[in-house]
């Protein structure tokens, strides 16, 4: 399930989450509407989140890969919550160590 928040920095508001993209272009819109008269405030923020509320697009790529699948993982147990289970963030650490070990492996078995 994807996340969305929209964040006003003038205002230093942020929505509540929303889980489809047009819904999220909606809330924005309203927001400018209702408040600023149709002007976009500057460095206003819309994007999709994890289930720890950060913004994927300020992670660094091997945390939102972690956040990816240690949401993906949580979605599993209960979609309507938020925050990580702590055998889900478990298992995606894992799963990118296992991963990198493999990597690793293979690649001095090609060596
Ligand atoms: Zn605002």
């Amino acid at each position: 399930m994807r996340r969305y928040r929209y964040r006003c920095t003038v205002c230093r508001t942020t929505s509540p989450i929303v889980t489809e993209i047009a819904a999220l272009a909606t809330v924005g819109e309203d927001h400018r509407q209702t408040l600023h008269g149709g002007h976009f405030p500057d460095d206003e923020m819309a994007g999709r989140i994890d289930r720890l509320g950060r913004w994927y697009a300020a992670l660094s790529p091997l945390t939102a890969l972690h956040a990816h699948i240690a949401d993906a993982l949580s979605d599993l147990r209960d979609i309507k919550t938020l925050g990580h289970y702590w055998w889900a963030s478990a298992g995606a650490t894992l799963l990118i160590g296992a991963t990198a070990a493999l990597a690793l492996l293979v690649l001095a078995a090609a060596l």
